[in-house]
């Protein structure tokens, strides 16, 4: 039988060896309640604290800053809906237009009371700091004193790769007084984020996306900029109640040391698998386009066959074992084209022959050879 390939890591990754082994105990046997006195919950309660320092150090922060959450969808939802200091503060939100739904659809959600405002992206997917100002700059226009200002712009695409320049544009945010968020799902564990040093002040993670285990995630605050999104107990400070998913937090602390401590390591990896695999698909003739920057996640490719169908393609590969994600549409219910092609201008004649692969740590040599060959043997039938 074929071996699967398995070349999605931008929809998830496999878990970790040492982040399951570490999430074991927390199942079967240290399973006391972290928010209990007694000694049984002892192991379980300074399990989180420890995952808490783990993540603080690995983003470049201090423990009190990290507050966990049920992944990057929960972040990002807090930092758009509840940023301010109380919920009758009005908004005014600047995100640019390739965000994911997280973001988007917790912006919809807001746009009623609030004033959102979209930035375009060029054709690489690129924000341009001038925008944000431009946006973000309210002072002909009148302001009551309620008005907060948020800038919530990504850190890297998940559906074509490009990485913004969040140093900046997190500069320009503070210029003009707002805050700055950053949805880094796709960022964290996978290039160096250093929280201090971009000085953004909300950024948005998930383990499931570094090898960690699925629905745990984390929300770094610096100053306590959003209130309490759901009521009950006084765990995360209070400021986030619900049970820990202990086993999850450490699982998660653990892949992201991990993934962190061999970052250079694996970008190389990675970097050299997605040149082999460009060098194959170059040397196809085939007519295609490369979606988005110079500078974008290693291992993300996203490719734009002209007069292709990305749907038909990827179930073509899948029959070979090869799983890769389409790219054209929004996802695999709405089939329409997603919001990113559209916003980076892909021609008609390539939007829906778009597929992306997106390589990790764990694929190799033979696995890219196998998947190039056979996108090109699949475009190259008549
Ligand atoms: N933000 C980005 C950029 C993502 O790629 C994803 C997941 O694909 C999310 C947010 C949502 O993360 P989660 O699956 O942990 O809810």
């Amino acid at each position: 039988m074929r071996q699967h390939i398995y070349a999605d890591n931008a929809a998830t990754t496999k878990l970790d060896i040492d982040a399951f082994e570490a999430m074991k105990p927390f199942l079967l046997e240290e399973y006391g309640n972290p928010s209990q006195p007694y000694f049984f919950a002892k192991k379980a309660k300074i399990a989180i604290k420890k995952a808490r320092e783990t993540i603080a150090e690995c983003i470049g922060t201090e423990p009190e800053h990290i507050f966990f959450t049920s992944g990057g969808t929960e972040s990002d939802n807090w930092a758009i809906k509840c940023y301010g200091a109380a919920p009758g503060d009005v908004k005014v939100i600047v995100t640019s237009s390739i965000e994911h739904h997280a973001i988007l659809n917790a912006c919809q959600s807001q746009k009623i009371q609030h004033s959102i405002h979209y930035l375009p992206v060029d054709k690489n997917g690129l924000v341009s700091p001038d925008d944000l100002d431009k946006a973000l700059d309210w002072s002909e226009k009148p302001i009551c004193s309620c008005m907060v200002f948020l800038a919530s712009i990504m850190m890297a695409n998940n559906e074509i790769g490009t990485i913004q320049p969040i140093k900046e544009l997190a500069a320009v945010a503070h210029k003009r007084g707002a805050s700055f968020h950053t949805d880094a799902v796709q960022a964290v564990g996978h290039i160096p984020v250093n929280v201090k040093d971009l000085d953004v002040d909300m950024l948005s993670a998930s383990a499931h996306k570094f090898n960690g285990p699925k629905g745990v995630g984390f929300f770094y605050d610096k100053g306590r900029l959003v209130y309490p999104h759901n009521d009950g107990g006084s765990q995360e400070d209070g400021r986030r109640a619900g049970t820990e998913n202990v086993a999850g937090i450490v699982g998660m602390a653990v892949a992201l040391r991990k993934n962190c401590s061999k970052l250079e390591e694996n970008q190389r990896h990675i970097r050299l698998l997605e040149d082999r695999f460009m060098g194959l698909i170059y040397q196809s003739g085939l007519d295609f386009i490369r979606n988005g920057s110079e500078h974008h996640l290693p291992g993300l490719i996203s490719l734009s066959f002209k007069n292709q169908d990305g749907e038909k393609l990827l179930h073509r590969l899948d029959l070979m074992g090869i799983s890769v994600s389409t790219g054209a549409a929004c996802d695999s219910v709405n089939t329409q084209i997603s919001h990113v092609l559209k916003a980076i201008r892909v021609p008609d004649d390539y939007v829906r022959g778009t597929i992306r692969i997106s390589l990790g740590k764990n694929n190799t040599e033979e696995e890219v050879d196998r998947i190039a060959n056979n996108i090109i043997k699949i475009c190259s039938e008549r």
